[in-house]
């Protein structure tokens, strides 16, 4: 089914030519929202899930009553986790909109930078706000945006907006906005908070369930490597260059690990960049941007980069510190293999993460081999109590302390 058969304007189609077909998410997703519908999606990124949504809400922009020029009112919100995920999605509404005769004012607001160009950009109004929820109620709070007018809303990533601990900021902005609203939400994982968030807020909304096909991830390579901890840079470095990866995502558990692991692999002459919430926001976007054009070929990254990174043909990703979650595990793993090029996600078990990796696996339906790579067969061997523990190194439903002070420290680093 081409583009074409959607209710799209010419110059909209023409900015979706380069390509073949819709996805599915987009098959789905286009027509409920050319309608005005409210729309809950589970889909992962990599489904073509931004322009599923940004196509529509641009021709509901354009068919709208006359746009003033001065003070716009808000037509669009679309609420994001990060700004990385904000820049990105920015540049598929503007992308998008390219050859439009007239085209929307989109601006950015999110935090970590300072506040002063947005109030500035947003003078004279905007029609698509793609925002951080912190930040997008300070703007409101200091009078720089109205949210009055909103005709459409999109969560997107709810999950992660939610993980982050943004839903007493969401609760706000939504007793901001109109009753009469389209609300559209996309989500890679249907947790039961998600579905409590739908539950509220949605009107009877179409369900679109983006099933990764044939029920794994197809074009995602998963394995797993039993190795000691203090073995795995090393391993690294030997996977590396023996299956010449061109360009790898490596995932580690904190800022500290990515500086030291980064560090490590530049020493040994590998072109190695760390990519953390600590950096400043121009630093991560020289970092994202160096690691796309492949000035380095290896980025070592915090969770930060796990959900809404759009790296163009990332054909490896590598797990040194396992997720936390099993939701994480998703997220990371779709880093790669996307918008159907094939990759490759690679886990590294330590004796001491075997049992946490064991319920990874249970939680999203996999059970992959151990391997053990020559020359690095771990001489540490699983403790049979934590394996038979089953709940290992995750905590259960209540969130202790602890938790809740790493959430609020992610939420920090990624505003
Ligand atoms: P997203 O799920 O929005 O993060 O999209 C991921 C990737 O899919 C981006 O690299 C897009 O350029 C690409 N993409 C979006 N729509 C299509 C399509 N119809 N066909 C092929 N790739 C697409």
């Amino acid at each position: 089914m081409p583009f074409s058969t959607f209710a799209l304007t010419e110059p909209l189609l023409r900015a979706v030519s380069h390509y073949p077909e819709p996805t599915r998410v987009q098959a789905e997703a286009i027509p409920v929202i050319l309608t005005g519908g409210d729309l809950l999606a589970t889909a992962q990124t990599g489904s073509g899930k931004t322009t599923a949504f940004v196509l529509p809400l641009l021709q509901r922009w354009v068919g709208a009553a006359d746009q003033p020029k001065r003070n716009r009112p808000l037509n669009t919100l679309i609420l994001v986790p990060t700004r990385e995920l904000a820049a990105q999605v920015r540049n598929v509404v503007q992308e998008c909109a390219a050859h439009l005769n007239e085209r929307p004012k989109v601006v950015s607001a999110v935090g970590g930078v300072s506040i002063n160009p947005q109030m500035m950009a947003l003078r004279g109004g905007a029609d698509f706000v793609v925002a951080t929820p912190g930040r997008l109620l300070d703007l409101v709070e200091r009078n720089a945006l109205s949210l009055s007018a909103v005709l459409s809303l999109v969560l997107d990533e709810a999950d992660r907006l939610l993980d982050l601990g943004f839903s007493e900021e969401l609760k706000r902005i939504f007793d901001l906005l109109p009753t009469r609203r389209q609300n559209l939400l996309f989500s890679a994982t249907f947790p039961k908070k998600v579905e409590a968030l739908a539950l509220e807020w949605l009107h009877e909304p179409t369900r679109i369930r983006i099933e990764e096909e044939s029920g794994g991830a197809p074009d995602i390579r998963q394995q797993a490597i039993r190795v000691d901890a203090e073995k795995r840079t090393p391993l690294l470095r030997h996977l590396i260059e023996a299956e010449d990866w061109k360009r790898v995502l490596v995932f580690v558990g904190s800022q500290y690990t990515a500086d030291h692991v980064a560090m490590k692999l530049r020493r040994n002459g590998i072109r190695a960049w760390a990519f953390h919430g600590d950096l400043g926001q121009g630093a991560r976007s020289e970092a994202l941007g160096d690691f796309k054009n492949s000035h380095f070929k290896v980025m070592v990254a915090t969770d930060l980069a796990a959900r809404g990174l759009d790296i163009f043909k990332l054909p490896v990703v590598v797990n040194y510190d396992l997720p936390r979650s099993p939701d994480d595990y998703t997220h990371r793993i779709g880093r790669t293999g996307r918008a159907g090029e094939s990759g490759v996600a690679v886990s590294f078990v330590t004796a001491e993460n075997e049992a946490h990796f064991r319920l990874i696996e249970k939680r999203n339906d996999l059970r992959l081999t151990l391997e053990v790579i020559e020359g690095f067969e771990p001489a540490v061997t699983a403790d049979p109590r934590q394996e038979s523990a089953g709940t290992g190194g995750i905590k259960g439903r209540r969130k202790s302390k602890k938790d809740k002070l790493r959430e609020a420290a992610a939420r920090k680093a990624a505003e």
